[in-house]
């Protein structure tokens, strides 16, 4: 079946893509079963190398990729160079891995222990529409590197980029069977995964919902799953901070990608004795954030990816809500919403409990450290935050007491492809990222060998 493709920005079409069936995703599955077991083969010196050749392939289209991003997604050009330049990067980390990839001896009586990191088989990476281009790279890179295949289904909304990289991978090299991109519904082929017996392992980025769905579908074949869901992060700013700097990155941390970002700081905790004047700095910080055209070098927010989307995010802003203030968005074609903030929220409604996956801030205050470890916890999401204070001490008092994967002091960085990736309680299972991703695919085996002491 073919399926249009929008541009969010002006709502025109970019491209028809042919969406596979069962029995072609099936069909790619057994190839990919194939081809694994001459992969795994390869030796570790040349896997790398080829990764090498992929992550060079991928720099060399660097723009050609973040132009195609920026019509498909609606990206900044800015944050999309750096998403393509992302990939690479994650190619490049990675292509360290085969010749490293340890196994252990451990002393035991009467002869001799080792372990091996086998590769899993086949791995299904299924990605979200947010970040199409490094969601996919934090599966199918460490997954490749570690000997597996994979089959990569893109969001619907979304499938341009992955099915380009996997034509630069294949020409740099990659057996075009071990990396194949499959465009098509959830419901039929990422659900395929999640049901054909020759996919031992799910890397799946999404929605909590789905998440849950493919959690139990997994359980069936105690099939191997890494999730990485939703988030409500908190972005707690402490009176003693610099109120300027944190004002002023604020609106970056949860508008950045128009909301649409897993990690953004969509609830600011405030300490009450400054809440006034934090306002005050953050209101024209908000208003002067440029939304408008993404291919524009200085535009800092696109569009919304879809009028569905739009709709879902305007339904928190709508009669009743608290609107502090606004800033501003194109009018006409395009699924457009300005940054929003809401303030003060009480922190049982719906904007401040629920992932919006759009540009609006909640705020709320609170009157001490404790308080604000409370408010920041009492979500059943645990993925980012960050934490503004000059005060050392209480830096890592409140990083360590929050029940979230990454955090960030005086910053908002989240996503570092050298650290791991992952999120406490409904934000996810398992860690992407870092020296700890390679062990998500792999299993270990034991072998002990008798030497008849
Ligand atoms: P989604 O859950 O609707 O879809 C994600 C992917 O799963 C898509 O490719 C979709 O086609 C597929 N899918 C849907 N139903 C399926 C099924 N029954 N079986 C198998 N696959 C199925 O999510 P979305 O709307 O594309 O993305 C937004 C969500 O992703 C947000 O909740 C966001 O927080 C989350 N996200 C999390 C991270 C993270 O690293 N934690 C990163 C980015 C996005």
């Amino acid at each position: 079946m073919s399926q249009q493709v929008l541009s969010p920005v002006d709502e025109s079409i970019v491209a028809t893509i042919e969406e596979l069936d069962v029995a072609a995703t099936d069909a790619a599955i057994e190839r990919a079963a194939r081809a694994q077991v001459a992969w795994a083969r390869v030796a570790p010196a040349d896997r790398s190398r080829l990764l090498i050749r992929a992550a060079e392939a991928i720099d060399a289209a660097n723009e050609e990729l973040a132009l195609l991003e920026v019509r498909n997604a609606g990206h900044t050009i800015s944050n999309a160079r750096w998403e393509a330049a992302n990939v690479r990067d994650v190619l490049t980390y990675y292509s360290g891995a085969p010749e490293r990839n340890f196994g252990r001896q451990i002393p035991v009586p009467g002869g001799v222990d080792l372990t091996f990191l086998e590769p899993i088989g086949v791995v299904g990476v299924i990605v979200p529409w947010n970040f199409p281009m490094p969601i996919a790279s934090w599966g199918f890179a460490p997954a490749l590197a570690a000997g597996n295949a994979v089959v990569l289904k893109p969001a619907e909304l979304t499938p341009l980029t992955a099915i380009r990289i996997a034509e630069l991978c294949c020409e740099a090299g990659i057996p075009e069977d071990v990396f194949q991109v499959l465009p098509g519904k959830g419901s039929v082929v990422g659900w395929r995964f999640v049901t054909n017996e020759k996919v031992r392992k799910i890397c799946f980025t999404g929605s909590t919902e789905v998440g849950k769905k493919i959690m139990a579908g997994c359980a069936e074949q105690v099939k191997r799953l890494t999730l990485e869901l939703g988030g409500k992060s908190a972005n707690i700013v402490f009176a003693d901070a610099d109120l300027e700097e944190a004002a002023s990155t604020a609106p970056a941390s949860v508008f950045d990608n128009a909301g649409q970002d897993c990690c953004s700081r969509s609830r600011l905790l405030v300490e009450a004795s400054v809440y006034d004047r934090f306002l005050s700095l953050l209101e024209p910080a908000v208003k002067s954030f440029e939304v408008g055209d993404p291919s524009a070098e200085t535009t800092q927010m696109g569009p919304l990816i879809s009028a569905e989307q739009r709709a879902r995010v305007a339904s928190y802003v709508g009669p009743g809500a608290n609107v502090a203030f606004q800033g501003s968005a194109p009018s006409g074609k395009g699924f457009w919403f300005p940054p929003t903030v809401l303030a003060p929220v009480d922190r049982s409604d719906r904007a401040c409990r629920e992932e919006i996956f759009g540009p609006v801030l909640s705020v709320i205050a609170f009157d001490d450290e404790q308080e604000a470890i409370e408010i920041a916890n009492d979500t059943p999401y645990g993925l980012s935050g960050s934490i503004w204070t000059r005060e050392v001490g209480r830096a890592f008092r409140v990083a360590r007491a929050i029940e979230t994967g990454t955090l960030s002091v005086n910053s908002h960085s989240s996503v570092r492809y050298w650290t791991p990736f992952g999120g406490f309680k409904q934000s996810g299972l398992g860690r992407e990222l870092g020296p700890d991703a390679l062990e998500h695919f792999s299993e270990v085996k034991n072998v002990f060998i008798r030497t008849g002491e």
